[in-house]
């Protein structure tokens, strides 16, 4: 950033003082030439009027006032040419004038003849000089041009020259410590806020950074929560292994120092198998969360029949219902959704196997597959147990549960409702929640 202002300023610093230099140097020789021209007129004038210029007095004029002749008398730097109406050169101050060609086709002159006054500018070849000409026509017809050579536009600015890049050089070096003392004052207050990110109540200097800084200071919060959410779940990811691990170890040792009777082998067997298959589920779910957490949106979806799925999935668990006397039945229309099956059947799954888990002896669980205000419906209704209107809210976050020990006899691992949102924010669909302690909880998808 220094850099970049330091060069931008010089740049510009560079950029302002040609520029000036050049516009005063062409504003100046604007007004320097048109006051050559008008010294020019005024001489060419002053000749005129002495009426000197007759053809009469030509030879006289010749004889006293050529340069070689008479050095001191001639007008240093003025030259002056008379021309007659055919354009012969009748008398040149400088030069002979019976050696010079015809004048007729020079365009002051030829101006001169035809306006009675022409003036003109011309530039030598090296452009270091010009020649300013004004001619003027005389009464008989003939025409007398006064001339003289000054100093042209690029010779001024030639010379101008280093007194240009000697302003520049300490307009150059005022940059560099304006640049400097410029970047620091802007910095400061960029550098204050990133030390201080956290802390909201400090308002941000410049306004146009308030919304960057709005940016980082979420994007700073959503890391912290991030890392605190995967602490937290390597934390709970523990405890929940180790318990079923605990219980598996236990058994082995008793095994190991033979102190199981036979007639408790079998119970013990089942005791190391259920919590070998509840670490099993467990794992699974947790792999499965984390395929969720990087799956790509919209992987794998096809069009699909929400009922049909739902249909598939009640089948697999109505045996399941039927051991805890429960009623698990499916109604509604066929809907058709763009989705992936396998989520869509693990959604399901994880529903209905909530509502056969935590509902009561003879209880129902209704699945239902509608259209409502033309939105694709998946309900899940059961008249179980109930979630407190506190917890609602919670049962969402990986491994929360309302009543633990419920949860665990029944195979539960705490993740199977952070799976189904999951999935659900995978469809952009949306998830509600209506439940009432002892009278049953009623879960929508909206697709
Ligand atoms: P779990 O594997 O323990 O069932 P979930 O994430 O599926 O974990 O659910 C979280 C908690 O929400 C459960 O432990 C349970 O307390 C509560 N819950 C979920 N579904 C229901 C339901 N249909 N009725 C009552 N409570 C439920």
């Amino acid at each position: 950033m220094k850099k970049k202002i330091n060069s931008r300023l010089i740049a510009i610093a560079v950029l302002a003082v040609v520029a000036t230099a050049l516009g005063i140097t062409m504003i100046y020789y604007g007004l320097f030439q048109r006051q050559v021209q008008s010294d020019l007129q005024m001489c060419a004038e002053a000749l005129r009027d002495t009426g000197i210029f007759q053809k009469e007095n030509r030879q006289t004029i010749l004889a006293n006032y050529t340069n070689s002749q008479s050095q001191q008398n001639s007008i240093p730097d003025l030259r002056i040419t008379w021309v007659d109406s055919d354009g012969t050169v009748l008398y040149d101050k400088d030069m002979n004038a019976a050696k010079m060609e015809n004048h007729a086709d020079r365009p002051e002159i030829r101006d001169a003849f035809e306006n009675g006054t022409g003036a003109i500018v011309r530039e030598s070849d090296t452009m270091n000089m010009s020649t300013f000409y004004y001619a003027i026509r005389l009464k008989d017809g003939t025409v007398l041009r006064v001339s003289t050579e000054a100093r042209s536009m690029v010779s001024v600015f030639v010379t101008v020259a280093p007194a240009i890049a000697l302003i520049l050089a300490v307009i150059i070096v005022v940059c560099v410590f304006l640049a400097h003392l410029l970047t620091k004052q802007l910095l400061q207050p960029i550098e204050k806020m990133a030390q201080n990110l956290e802390d909201t109540s400090d308002g941000a200097e410049y306004k146009e950074l308030v919304p960057f800084m709005n940016t980082i200071r979420m994007q700073h919060e959503n890391i912290l929560a991030a890392a605190k959410s995967r602490q937290d779940f390597t934390a709970n990811v523990s405890h929940e292994l180790k318990t079923p691990l605990t219980a598996i170890s236990g058994y082995a040792e008793l095994i190991e120092n033979h102190m199981v009777d036979v007639s408790q082998e079998e119970h013990i067997a089942k005791e190391i198998r259920r919590n070998a298959d509840r670490l099993v589920t467990l794992i699974n779910d947790i792999i499965r969360l984390s395929e969720l957490d990087h799956s790509q949106e919209q992987q794998g979806f096809e069009l699909l029949d929400l009922y049909e799925v739902a249909s598939e999935c009640t089948e697999a668990l109505v045996m399941n219902a039927q051991k805890r006397n429960i009623s698990l039945t499916l109604t509604g229309t066929s809907c058709m959704v763009r989705a992936n099956r396998e989520m869509i059947r693990e959604l399901m799954d994880n529903l209905c196997q909530n509502a056969i888990r935590y509902n009561n002896e003879g209880g129902y669980v209704h699945v239902t597959i509608a259209k409502e205000n033309d939105k694709p419906m998946l309900i899940v209704q059961d008249n179980g147990i109930g979630i407190p209107k506190n917890q609602q809210e919670r049962v969402f976050e990986r491994f929360y549960r309302v009543d633990k020990s419920r949860s665990r006899e029944t195979g539960g691992t705490g993740l199977g409702l952070a799976i189904v949102k999951h999935i659900v924010e995978l469809h952009d669909a949306k998830l509600y929640l209506d439940s009432e302690v002892g009278e049953g909880t009623t879960i929508r998808v909206e697709f």
